[in-house]
């Protein structure tokens, strides 16, 4: 391998040779990052076409000063290009060359200016929604300006109760797919499911470059060898790195989270520098890794952000989120109670910290640990391989082997916080996992909160654990959980550092939405610089102002097993809600070629149809079946067609007027 592919960021790199490149990459630029990250920052206005004085004036100077004076210069340059024509001519002849057609910015820039653009020239940087906000879940934010789209994000969702049977959902990436050529980079800001669980489907339809941290990479990389997808490239970054993808300079902060390797995103484009917050809390005493980056985010704010974008998860609490360090005493002192008893923990398997606190808890009371759950076994393995996550030899055993232990020497670390049917702790408790029987010796440890929605599943799990004897630690009992996203006062450090000239809440159901806008207003914000989006909205950022521009395609696409559909066509969907509402009738007729007779009783089988008063409609709906075949010419029906039609149309129309219900009717005709 060459020096020259090591560096390249576009270097494909996958298990153990991913691991070299990385190592070669990182340490090349410990030595060379300081000069990358200037190139990368001079290099900016040369896409504006305006850069030449700066780069060299960047390449002399040196020192913070030096970093002053060149943000100086480069806003200068930056005003200066926004006003002269000549960066319109450089900017379309730059938009031709690349794609020898006119780019999407060069509409901008033409004669007309569009309805309602406050500004001539400048072209804005559009920030689009394509999930993620107006809800919790399948977050993905894209930025284009001119020839460049980088993405934030592609997460899923899991399905509500409106969608039965579905297994996951992401957003509808069309617009992303007809722009793919513009797509210079997915940035992930960290590994949890929402962030990171479309990666496979986007990279399926759009192959681009992923830059995340090394947890991050190593979730989706489990993602993408699941679907298969060899081809990946994978970018390592760290904190502080600093990347150049097309006109955009992107700086990547670490922050606290319930998982490890998130961070912020500093984004310089040329209207202004926009900040992503990812998911966050400020924790002052994390359990492994570094603070969030308090000081570099100070810095930031001081050089200016034109734009915040801020999740908005927590913003109904109060204060500040409490510690993860806080979860590791509760746990010490439950240990310390329970000598006597095994224990069960539950929890994220991707809130590694929490896994090593546990494992670390269990090694000091001299407990072995067993592993429980898919997602676990998982995680475990990819944290353990990229040195995330400790265990000392000889802890870890095979949850098959727990019954050669006493119950005081063991701790199982399971799945199934949220009480999903399928998950290690929920068949435990409905006594139905042959590795783990519960019994009046379990202290069973939730940590985790419930995510809204499944509390019911999660109190059913709790309720059957009490009834098999066990006994059972969860969050309104013990400070045994704590979440990873910022309080109030945590979002008020975060605008009150940055001070951003505007503002779009993210990563939050309207109502967090709302509440957050107040937040920024209530520090200071003029509402006017504050706007509310939803999915499929396309802001447009000028240098001073945010208006919004014309809407996306966009919505959500429902994935089952590996069929995929939009949401609001889905006629599977259609017909799942149908049959979960009103159950469904299959009716088989064989028919004779020959003679169109009915050779027998036609069969009547209904599923989730409640029978009004035990009447049986079963021998009327043969009656009309039989009419039906008799009043059809079978032989010219080749296709029985006709014949389905018909038989449809009339028990449809009796069961409606029998009972008032909409059954799905199905007839088959068999041809003898
Ligand atoms: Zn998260
Ligand atoms: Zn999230």
């Amino acid at each position: 391998m060459t020096r020259a592919e090591a560096s390249s960021p576009l270097l494909p790199c996958r298990s153990s040779e991913k691991e070299f490149v990385l190592k070669q990459k990182q340490e090349k630029e410990s030595t060379q990052g300081k000069e990358k990250a200037k190139r990368v920052y001079t290099e900016m206005p040369l896409f504006l076409g305006n850069a030449k004085d700066i780069s060299k004036n960047s390449i002399k100077t040196d020192g913070k000063k030096a970093e002053e004076a060149r943000a100086k210069e480069t806003k200068a340059a930056l005003a200066s290009v926004h006003r002269s024509s000549e960066h319109r001519n450089n900017s379309n002849r730059m938009h031709k060359d690349k794609d020898g057609k006119r780019g999407a910015s060069e509409e901008t820039l033409g004669q007309k200016p569009r309805k309602g653009r406050r500004r001539k020239g400048k072209p804005p940087v559009k920030i689009i929604f394509l999930g993620g906000i107006g809800e919790i879940g399948k977050n993905m934010t894209a930025i284009e300006y001119g020839n460049d789209i980088i993405i934030i994000d592609a997460g899923l969702t899991f399905p509500d109760e409106e969608l039965p049977g579905i297994d996951l959902v992401i957003p509808d990436i069309s617009y992303l797919v007809a722009n793919k050529n513009k797509v210079r980079g997915l940035l992930i800001t960290h590994g949890h499911e929402d962030h990171v669980g479309a990666i496979a489907y986007l990279l399926k339809e759009v192959n681009v470059p992923v830059y995340a941290t090394k947890l991050t990479l190593a979730l989706a990389d489990n993602k993408l060898r699941e679907h298969r997808i060899n081809r990946a490239q994978l970018v390592c970054i760290n904190p502080g790195d600093k990347i150049k993808l097309g006109c955009f300079g992107v700086e990547f902060i670490n922050v606290n989270h319930s998982i490890a390797g998130a961070v912020a995103l500093s984004i310089d484009t040329p209207n202004g520098r926009i900040y992503h917050s990812g998911d966050f809390k400020i924790d002052l005493t994390p359990v492994a890794g570094e603070q969030i980056d308090l000081s570099r985010i100070a810095e930031i704010g001081r050089e200016g952000v034109k734009l915040l974008l801020c999740e908005s998860t927590n913003v109904e609490r109060l204060g500040y989120t409490m510690s993860e360090t806080v979860v590791g005493t509760t746990l010490d002192h439950l240990f310390s109670e329970n000598m006597n008893r095994r224990i069960i923990v539950a929890t994220f398997a991707s809130n590694v910290h929490r896994v090593q606190q546990i494992i670390d808890i269990a090694v000091k009371y001299r407990r072995k640990v067993a592993l429980s759950g898919r997602s676990m076994l998982n995680v475990v393995d990819a944290a353990i391989k990229i040195g995330e996550l400790t265990i000392p030899e000889g802890v870890l055993i095979d949850v098959e082997k727990i019954k050669n232990y006493f119950d005081r020497e063991i701790v199982i670390i399971s799945t199934g916080t949220q009480g999903e049917p399928m998950s290690a702790l929920t068949r435990m408790a409905s006594g139905d996992f042959n590795k783990v029987t519960i019994g009046s010796n379990d202290t069973i440890i939730i940590s985790a909160s419930p995510i809204p929605g499944n509390e019911k599943m999660i109190y059913k799990v709790i309720n059957n654990l009490y009834r098999k004897g066990a006994n059972v630690v969860y969050e309104s009992l013990e400070k045994i959980h704590v979440s990873g996203h910022a309080c109030q006062e945590e979002l008020k450090i975060l605008h009150s550092l940055l001070k951003p000239q505007f503002f779009i809440p993210v990563h939050g159901e309207y109502r967090h939405l709302k509440r957050h806008a107040r937040l920024a207003m209530d520090l200071g914000m003029s509402e006017n610089n504050i706007l509310i989006a939803d999915i499929g909205n396309c802001v447009e950022l000028t240098p001073d102002a945010i208006q919004f521009g014309e809407s996306v395609s966009s919505g959500s696409r429902l994935v089952d097993g590996s069929s995929l559909e939009d949401r609001e066509n889905s006629v599977v969907m259609k017909d799942r809600k149908h049959l979960s509402e009103d159950g469904i009738f299959v009716i088989t007729a064989c028919v004779s070629e020959r003679t169109g007779d009915l050779l027998s009783e036609p069969s009547v089988v209904n599923r989730g149809f409640v029978m009004p008063n035990n009447a049986d409609y079963v021998s009327d709906i043969r009656r009309i079946v039989e009419n039906c075949v008799e009043q059809t010419d079978v032989r010219a029906d080749v296709d029985s067609s006709e014949l389905t039609a018909v038989i449809k149309k009339q028990v449809k129309n009796f069961i409606y007027k029998k009972t008032k219900q909409n059954p799905v009717i199905m007839a088959n005709i068999v041809r003898v």
